[in-house]
């Protein structure tokens, strides 16, 4: 495999590069031909682009449509064929003059990334018989590692195509698209496809009639590295806790000798200043965007910024190509990292698109704290909408409108006009209360510190959940025990008096860290993760922990640990907490000796031992995205199946109310932090249940306080009965229906 890769590195061209997979393929898996299709996005066919042991001159002139033959066949259904005698499946399509024949024993497997079909790899023996499971894997496995080189090959083989495409008129794509509401709000702007591939396409082709000079270049340089250093400043004073080197990789690009020397030499080589920049930096691009780790291919796209960045610089008013960064834009992107939507509410995006992929629920809470609308779909026809369409955003309905006609504008800025999400005027209690005198606290659900403003003025009782990952999900490296000090010590001075509850890391699953990617399992949302996670790197724990007892000294501290499963797992991270005190005590360091400890109830095992965790801890909190996400077996990151992620299914019910009555049992406060929280047609259930406890994103906090105002416990109680007796969605469904219309 390593000899794959390097011989990336080593090859003159892409064909080149090409040709080497399939010399290197034959030989290894002993077989007498090994061809590469890649699939034409103009043409949507796959074209034979190498071949060791087929006719060469069939290379650019074999086309397959998909579903076509045996090699469409495994390009259509995505999956691989082996067949004993090819010629004798149905499927088989045959090809004159390329020296197929002799050639029986067939092998295809695609290669395919996320929701793009890229191409097939063929294996073909002139011996009959299968190919073993052994090579059929092995295959597999080349396919999925030279994935991203591959693509990168695919898009520069196809940039003529390309061109000629791109000059076709932009085609009427799509109207109304539907999706999921990952952050609510309405946004209207216009569109700037974020799709590494494609702009690195728009990018290579560009063209530069003007003519500038070494010292054009040199200014852009300077210009770029200011502007980039005033957006890591507004960056700092927006979220502090989060700005350390966010834009660190496109500073060092800058600063970095090896690029900016290449640049400097095909300069004075005569190329233009944009070309010479163009050339050098999208082969930074393509070696970081052909790696199969997020943490690189993030990087490949700050490399990208900054190359579009100096081209806009160098080349000034006259660049019309490039949308300006100024102009209110909607990103469409395919895979978002946390730090990227940093980067993006930095430079003023309107609102995000996510088509698929890649989600993490990370992004997704990130994107609600820092009031970006974002809806996630599943049409990949929006990665091709040209830059600049005009977009209407309605992440309160989950909607998209491209090229709104008037009419559609003017029932927008109404509506915006009507409902604006977060206006500041909007008046909460102090206290909580049903109709009856029931006595809610609603605490706040705090991501970044920027969130606190808001608790504070909707009257928030506390922090009820700190996701304590989100400083260390942007950095390049853990934050020192001293810089998380710094930041939870803000915390407290801005909550003062308040009670907060730290939650400490929750890592791992598919909030990964660029420094621990390596971790790469099969199903992280099951793997070593959350509390695992902090066990298993026992001294990042321990760091944490000492900063939290630090910062609270003199303080209400309460910290709960996350994704506990055991009474074992409990003891052990209580255990943890007591040393860390024990050791800051003997230090003389100022800290918080008596927290209270708690636990995140979200692992179907932790309701079924509920009271024996609710006898040894001191509060208990329920995490409805994991735990929903486990009793029913859903991925909470995956599209295809969120409909069936339903907090009205009987048995998150009952798990919940059983949590509940255990609290009561035992006097321990349950509090409710998952998004159920927030749900108007959960809230009654909730209080009959004995929920007294909510936490919560602080924008919701009006309205959860205006609907359990109109509450009953009487009548929740009764609600609550019919409820738990309920077997079906559609009886939950039923009974919760009139709360929707309050
Ligand atoms: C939960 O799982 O409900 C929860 C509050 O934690 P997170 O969403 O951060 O996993
Ligand atoms: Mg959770």
């Amino acid at each position: 495999m390593s000899e794959l890769t390097a011989s990336l590195a080593g090859s003159a061209d892409i064909q080149a590069f090409l040709d080497g997979i399939v010399r290197t393929v034959a030989e290894h898996l002993s077989s007498d031909v090994c061809s590469i299709y890649l699939y034409e996005e103009q043409t949507q066919e796959l074209v034979l682009r190498a071949t060791r042991g087929l006719n060469p001159t069939a290379v650019g002139q074999v086309r397959l449509k998909s579903g076509e033959g045996l090699i469409g066949l495994a390009m259509k259904e995505l999956r691989p064929i082996c067949e004993y005698e090819a010629s004798s499946n149905p499927h088989y399509k045959r090809f004159e003059g390329i020296n197929e024949e002799p050639y029986e024993s067939f092998l295809v497997v695609p290669i395919q990334k996320g929701i793009e079909k890229i191409g097939v790899l063929v294996l073909q023996r002139e011996q009959r018989s299968y190919f073993t499971s052994g090579d059929v894997a092995a295959l597999r496995a080349v396919a999925a590692q030279l994935t991203g080189a591959i693509e990168n090959a695919r898009i520069f083989l196809d940039l003529p195509g390309l061109q000629q495409a791109q000059k076709a008129p932009p085609a009427q794509l799509v109207a109304r698209v539907t999706g999921r509401v990952a952050s609510g709000g309405l946004a209207e702007g216009f569109a700037a496809v974020q799709d590494p591939a494609r702009s690195q396409r728009v990018l290579g082709s560009r063209h530069f009639p003007q003519r500038y000079t070494a010292e054009d270049f040199r200014r852009a340089v300077e210009r770029t590295a200011r502007e980039l250093e005033h957006l890591q400043q507004q960056l700092q004073q927006r979220l502090p806790e989060m700005a350390s080197m966010i834009f660190s990789a496109h500073i060092m690009m800058l600063r970095d000798p090896a690029f900016m020397d290449e640049i400097g030499a095909a300069i004075e080589d005569g190329t233009n200043p944009p070309q010479a920049v163009l050339e050098v930096g999208l082969k930074y691009v393509r070696l970081l965007a052909g790696s199969p780790h997020g943490y690189i291919r993030e990087k490949a796209q700050d490399v990208q910024d900054v190359v579009k960045r100096l081209v806009a610089n160098i080349v000034g008013q006259d660049d019309r190509d490039l949308p300006s960064s100024a102009a209110a834009h909607i990103v469409i992107a395919r895979e978002l990292f946390p730090s990227d939507i940093l980067k993006l509410a930095c430079t003023g995006v309107e609102g995000i698109v996510l088509v698929s992929g890649g989600v993490t629920s990370h992004v997704s809470i990130l994107a609600r704290s820092l009031h970006v609308p974002m809806i996630i779909t599943e049409d990949p026809r929006l990665l091709e909408l040209p830059d600049g369409t005009h977009l209407l955003l309605d992440a309160e309905a989950g909607e998209l409108l491209v090229r709104p006609s008037q009419a559609m504008v003017e029932r927008f800025h109404a509506r915006r006009a009507a409902v604006p999400p977060t206006a500041p005027t909007v008046k909460t209690l102090p206290k909580t209360h049903t109709a009856d005198g029931t006595r809610v606290r609603l605490l706040a659900n705090v991501n970044l510190l920027s969130d606190l403003e808001h608790a504070q003025r909707l009257n928030a009782e506390g922090v009820g959940l700190y996701r304590s990952e989100f400083p260390f999900l942007t950095g390049a490296t853990l934050p020192s025990e001293q810089e998380q000090y710094l930041t939870y010590r803000r915390l407290f001075q801005r909550m003062p008096d308040k009670q907060i509850t730290f939650r400490t890391l929750d890592l791992g699953g598919d909030k990964l860290l660029a420094y621990y990617d390596e971790i790469g399992e099969e199903n992280p949302a099951m793997g070593l993760r959350s509390i695992r996670f902090s066990f298993r790197h026992a001294e990042t724990f321990r760091q944490q922990l000492r900063a939290i007892l630090r910062a609270a000294a003199g303080q209400k501290l309460r910290i709960m640990f996350p994704m506990i499963s055991s009474v074992e797992d409990f003891e052990q991270a209580s255990h943890t907490v007591t040393e860390c005190a024990e050791a800051l005590r003997e230090e003389g360091e100022p800290c918080c000796q008596d927290p209270a400890l708690g636990m995140m109830i979200e692992v179907p095992a932790a309701v079924g031992i509920i009271d024996a965790l609710a006898r040894r801890a001191a509060f208990l909190s329920v995490g409805t995205n994991d735990l929903i996400q486990f009793l029913l077996a859903v991925d909470r990151t995956n599209e295809k199946v969120a409909s069936y992620f339903t907090p009205y299914h009987p048995s998150v019910l009952r798990a919940v109310a059983r949590i509940a009555a255990a609290g009561v049992r035992h006097d321990k406060e349950v509090c409710i932090c998952g998004e159920m929280a927030h749900d108007p047609r959960c809230a009654e259930f909730l209080v009959g249940i004995g929920v007294r406890t909510l936490s919560l994103d602080p924008q919701h906090i009006p309205a959860v306080q205006r609907h359990i105002g109109t509450l009953s416990l009487a009548h929740a109680r009764q609600r609550v009965a019919a409820l738990l007796d309920a077997d079906t969605l559609a009886e939950v469904r039923q009974l919760l229906a009139p709360a929707e219309t309050p």
